[in-house]
């Protein structure tokens, strides 16, 4: 028999298999993504039921299957269902979840793993302030895969951004007055600061900070598109 595999790993997805079975879209930061086999976990006295849901965070023990791997054992660490209490922070951490599931594809990473855990820890103590917590999120997903957004100087020509700055859709990044094309389209001071303000701050100094909800939606929106065009 194959060694069995042990590592804590968060439920991205769950999908019914067979009668009583499902396939879980796992992440870990010692094997990334994988897709496991959890066996009879619809049956109604199942022990492995809890872990056949997204959000289930746990040890698991997995062992190689002929198709796909399967578990043999899971120990409950933490859940974080209490972010699926209100509505619209679930609607965020879902996307938090798919996003993970199709950005990191078989990445191993401790960091993306970390930053996942970090937001849906803070995520589930400040439900109120989900479009925040959210745009961080993002904000640091889109610097872990490589694209980090530059908020000092003009991508283009390089000249350090004051007034007048432009977002390019297409190249997910900021650019100046001179260096505006066709696709970009003009940035409000406002969001430039904060998206410097979210760079500079950890998830949990940025709780106290008083800043305007309008701004953190559109925020959240543009780094929703950059998060779409990098993931494509
Ligand atoms: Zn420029």
């Amino acid at each position: 028999m194959d060694k069995e595999l042990k590592f804590d790993a968060i439920v991205l997805s769950a999908v019914d298999y067979k009668e009583y079975d499902k396939l879980l879209t796992i992440f870990s930061s010692e094997y990334g993504r994988q897709v496991v086999l959890l066996k009879g976990c619809k049956r109604p006295k199942a022990k492995l039921r809890f872990a056949g849901q997204p959000f289930f965070f746990g040890e698991f023990m997995v062992v190689k299957g002929k198709g796909y791997d399967v578990v043999t054992q899971v120990s409950p660490k933490r859940s974080f269902m209490s972010v699926t209490t209100d509505y619209d922070c679930y609607v965020d951490a879902c996307m938090a979840l798919k996003t993970i599931d199709i950005s990191c594809l078989s990445q191993k990473s401790e960091r993306l793993f970390l930053l996942l855990i970090t937001y849906l820890v803070v995520l589930e103590q400040h439900l109120d302030l989900h479009s925040l917590i959210t745009c961080k999120f993002y904000i640091e997903l889109i610097k872990l895969l490589g694209f980090e957004i530059n908020t000092d100087n003009c991508q283009e020509c390089g000249q350090i951004l004051q007034d007048n700055v432009y977002y390019n859709i297409n190249h997910n990044c900021i650019i100046c007055d001179n260096c505006k094309k066709y696709d970009s389209i003009p940035m409000r001071n406002e969001i430039l600061k904060l998206i410097r303000i979210l760079k500079a701050n950890k998830f949990l100094s940025l709780l106290d900070k008083n800043l305007d909800s309008a701004d953190i939606e559109a925020v959240k929106t543009l780094v929703l598109k950059a998060i779409e065009r990098i993931s494509k």
